[in-house]
């Protein structure tokens, strides 16, 4: 790797709803794009993780869509258009948007690590190297997907799989399929699969379905548990572990189709299936770990954020500065992994590390 970097003020690492939101504040604080700032993408196209959803995935079933700041969704899509797949509709509007602001995008790239050299950071990547004075991660979680361990998994002899690999039901025809989960893609899984095999469903506790619709204010009381737990540095867990699951239309027609019938964590993994402690034991096919992800923070271990647990204290605003370091942002983490919280996170860590860098913002 030459020692030679190019320099720029604020490297953005990723180019998904985080990336861009804190893009396009850097952009409209008058930072010029390619030297006071610019993205480093590694995925092959504008979209972030979505480009990669499977493709039952609709505008219908995901939860909601906001709008990146400063140019809506329905200048590209017609918002009553439910049925068109995410993996489709949300990359052709990132597009859309990143040629708008003209966002300085670079892609594919994938950093690889980032390392403090004096007062700057040298960013390595995949093909060249950069130095930066500051750096908003943005990188997601689609990359780090979690399976938990249980003894025997390694000498299971069909197939183990985990939502980000998930494509379409019908590959699972004539397979008997065990899902692991109680998040929302646990059970659009099993709503799919269900339709074209027998499933078993397990989770570590039973699933607590909401009633009632989800408010505004059972939304913001959710971000602020999950901003309390990251600003005192503890890892800050799934959202739907503190929302709850919203009894959809959908997931009332799975339970009178007989299919929410949940069984607790099995103990081991056999060569052939699961046992529970009581002896029982399933023969299956395939094990679909609906189990979550975790931020794809690897890259930056050098930079020592974690804490002993495991979590980053935050601070800022919006709990996107990393206490550690305070010329690192995480946008997309913790109270901010959402469509929503990633715009709102992206303007309040574009704002803190430029005042942080003591840069002076040709426009307000
Ligand atoms: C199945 C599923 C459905 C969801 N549905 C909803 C929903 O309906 N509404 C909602 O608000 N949220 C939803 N979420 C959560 C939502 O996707 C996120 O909160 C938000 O879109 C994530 O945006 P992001 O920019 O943080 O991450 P991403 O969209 O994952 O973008 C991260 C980008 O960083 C890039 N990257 C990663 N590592 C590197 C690296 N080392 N170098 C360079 N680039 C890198 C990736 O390639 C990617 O392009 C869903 C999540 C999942 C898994």
């Amino acid at each position: 790797m030459s020692n030679l970097a190019y320099k720029i003020d604020i490297i953005v690492i990723g180019g998904g709803q985080a990336g861009l939101s804190s893009a396009y504040h850097l952009h409209q604080m008058g930072l010029q794009g390619g030297k006071g700032y610019l993205v480093l993408d590694k995925s092959p196209r504008p979209g972030g993780a979505w480009q990669f959803r499977w493709p039952s995935l609709t505008m219908k079933t995901i939860n909601r869509l906001h709008d990146l700041p400063g140019m809506g969704f329905a200048e590209v899509l017609d918002p009553g258009q439910t049925e068109v797949r995410a993996a489709e509709a949300v990359p052709a509007y990132f597009e859309a948007y990143e040629q708008r602001f003209q966002l300085p995008v670079y892609r594919p790239v994938t950093v690889r690590v980032v390392c403090r050299r004096g007062d700057r950071f040298r960013v390595e990547t995949d093909q060249e190297t950069f130095s930066a004075r500051g750096i908003i991660n943005a990188t997601g979680t689609w990359d780090a997907p979690q399976i938990p361990y249980y003894p025997g998994r390694e000498l299971f002899r069909g197939r183990q799989m985990h939502t980000h690999d998930y494509r379409t039901a019908d590959a699972f025809a004539g397979k008997r399929v065990l899902i692991v989960g109680a998040g929302i893609s646990a059970l659009q899984m099993l709503d799919e699969i269900s339709r074209v095999t027998e499933v078993i469903w397990v989770t570590r506790r039973p699933p607590e379905f909401r009633a009632g619709d989800f408010t505004p204010e059972d939304g913001r009381a959710a971000v602020a548990i999950v901003e309390e737990r990251v600003r005192q540095g503890l890892i800050p867990g799934s959202v739907v572990s503190v929302t709850g699951l919203p009894m959809t239309p959908a997931i009332r027609a799975m339970r009178e189709r007989g299919v929410l019938n949940r069984l607790p964590m099995f103990s081991e993994i056999t060569p052939t299936g699961v046992r529970w402690a009581d002896g029982r034991e399933e023969a299956v096919d395939v094990i679909l770990w609906a189990t979550g992800f975790r931020s794809a923070l690897d890259h930056l271990a050098p930079l020592d954020l974690r804490e002993p647990n495991g979590g980053i204290v935050m601070a800022g605003r919006l709990a996107t500065q990393v206490a550690k370091d305070p010329r690192v942002h995480l946008v997309g983490y913790g109270p901010s992994a959402s469509t929503i919280g990633a715009n709102r996170a992206g303007g309040a860590a574009a704002q803190e590390l430029a005042r942080t860098l003591g840069l002076t913002p040709a426009r307000p």
